[in-house]
């Protein structure tokens, strides 16, 4: 690895591997700073991952004609996921190109997990192997983000689903209400309950099988 050394003094986005490029080619201001706030609310690599290249894609479409796109969360998804078909992948690439988007320099742009983890690793100095420890308020704002998120990914889905033929509904709303069950000890909460109470009634000791 051809690294220019060590880390010390940079500030934001003043790195040069492809995430300080693409905080710099895509003015995302003091991105590093929401990168790290990220992880510590628990964001994995993959979590990091989408954020990046959703700052990345919210950018290019600022300065493109982007009116009639739809939003970035979508709009990433129909280009990075595994939902769209390849011929609803084709017909969004023409869109954007329509709205003035350099759809492959900008997919040239976006960014892998692995790079995330170089970046977090050489450019911030963090490990990010290591796992941190968590506040139940962390936790708390981390599963209601991931939640809302899910609600908003199958409302879409469904929306889609809506427009095609033999399938119909009216103005429906998704509530995606997320359960824990122990399997040790049998108990079933909301989330929200669990976390609490402090979790299950299970002692660590006995967990440990010892
Ligand atoms: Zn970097
Ligand atoms: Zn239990």
């Amino acid at each position: 690895m051809e690294d220019p050394g060590p880390a010390d003094g940079e500030s934001e986005g003043e790195c040069s591997c492809k995430i300080g490029r693409a905080v710099r080619t895509y003015d995302l201001g003091a991105f590093d700073r929401t990168l790290i706030d990220r992880r510590r609310d628990g964001a994995s690599l993959r979590d990091l991952e989408t954020v990046v290249n959703e700052a990345v894609l919210r950018a290019a479409l600022r300065e493109a004609d982007a009116d009639v796109i739809g939003d970035v969360s979508s709009v990433y998804e129909g280009l990075a996921g595994d939902e769209a078909s390849a011929g609803e992948r084709a017909e969004l690439r023409d869109r954007l190109a329509r709205a003035g988007v350099d759809v492959d320099e900008l997919e040239a742009d976006f960014v892998s997990y692995q790079t995330v983890r170089t970046h977090f690793r050489e450019c911030l100095d963090v490990d990010t192997d290591r796992q941190a420890s968590l506040s139940v308020e962390d936790a708390r704002g981390t599963v209601e983000w991931a939640r809302s998120r899910s609600e908003g990914i199958v409302e879409r889905t469904l929306d889609r689903l809506a427009r095609t033929d033999g399938f119909t509904a009216g103005d429906v709303s998704v509530s995606h209400v997320v359960r824990v069950t122990c399997d040790d000890c049998g108990a079933s909460y909301p989330v929200d309950a669990f976390v609490d109470r402090g979790g299950c009634d299970c002692s660590t000791a006995d967990s440990d099988g010892s």
